[in-house]
């Protein structure tokens, strides 16, 4: 079981369309997916359409240990994954959580209950880097680093570098970061490309290969609930997370060949 955290403490960079559509895309590559919603605005649950106001149960109470994760999760309707879902009430774990112990390795301990049901795991984090994220790095192997190539796009990601450093340094010797996506880009525009082939310089091969362009198919999907991906299968930007999931599966599998 790989478990891949998709974080950027700033919103609206593509993590949840980058979650919901990879966790689809190796779902219909044969792959069994967990895709585990961490943000208390429950955006991948409802792109995965499930109703994120009919919960029985969710990863709050799996966090504060008052449902399993057997309990909570459900399958998506549109896609071939499981979701662990996630709605308002999650915005309280926060607070419930700073007294509890271990309280970073809430995810951790539910998922390992379950290593034998999954390939991947997604955990998509909040835009911020508190302690649901830090749930979810500590829960991960790797981080996928979804980034929009325009100016400021390198703003920020030191601190979150630095996070990932200091949690794999004092909770998580397993954790690393598997690579920086390039998202929404607009080929056309020089900007874009100035900015891509910087990262491509700074980061080398932690710059995935795939791009996924700017896509309206992709930002209609979550209001029908159906993951971008089997929306509209030959749209552009589906396209390009179907690739970034084989890019995924290859990547992973390198690593079997090595160790
Ligand atoms: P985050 O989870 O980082 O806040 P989202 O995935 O919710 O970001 O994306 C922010 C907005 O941008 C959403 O409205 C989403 O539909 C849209 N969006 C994301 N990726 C693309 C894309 N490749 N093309 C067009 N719109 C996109
Ligand atoms: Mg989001």
């Amino acid at each position: 079981m790989h478990i891949f955290a998709i974080a950027n403490q700033k919103g609206g960079v593509g993590k949840t369309t980058t979650a919901v559509n990879l966790a689809a895309a190796l779902a219909a590559n044969g792959q069994r997916t967990l895709l585990v919603d961490l943000d208390p605005q429950g955006n991948a649950t409802m792109g995965a359409g499930v109703d994120k106001r009919q919960l029985e149960a969710s990863v709050y109470q799996v966090l504060l240990q008052l449902a399993t994760l057997d309990r909570a999760r459900v399958s998506s309707p549109t896609g071939k994954f499981d979701v662990l879902p996630a709605n308002r009430d999650l915005a309280g774990a926060e607070v419930e959580l700073v007294d509890l112990d271990l309280r970073e390795m809430r995810l951790k301990a539910a998922l390992a209950a379950h290593r034998a049901d999954y390939d991947f795991v997604l955990i998509d984090c909040p835009p911020s880097l508190s302690m649901l994220t830090l749930n979810g790095l500590c829960a991960a192997h790797g981080v996928i680093i979804p980034m929009q190539c325009e100016y400021y796009a390198l703003e920020g990601l030191s601190d979150l570098v630095n996070t990932i450093k200091k949690v794999h340094a004092n909770l998580n010797r397993d954790l690393k970061i598997i690579g920086l996506l390039r998202v929404m880009f607009d080929p056309r525009s020089t900007l874009s490309n100035q900015v891509s082939a910087q990262l491509e310089q700074h980061f080398g091969d932690k710059v995935f290969k795939t791009l996924v362009p700017r896509n309206v198919r992709l930002a209609e999907a979550p209001s029908y609930g159906i993951p971008g991906v089997l929306f509209d299968k030959a749209a552009k930007g589906a396209q390009a997370y179907m690739a970034f999931a084989l890019e995924m599966i290859e990547r992973v599998n390198s690593w079997k060949e090595t160790t």
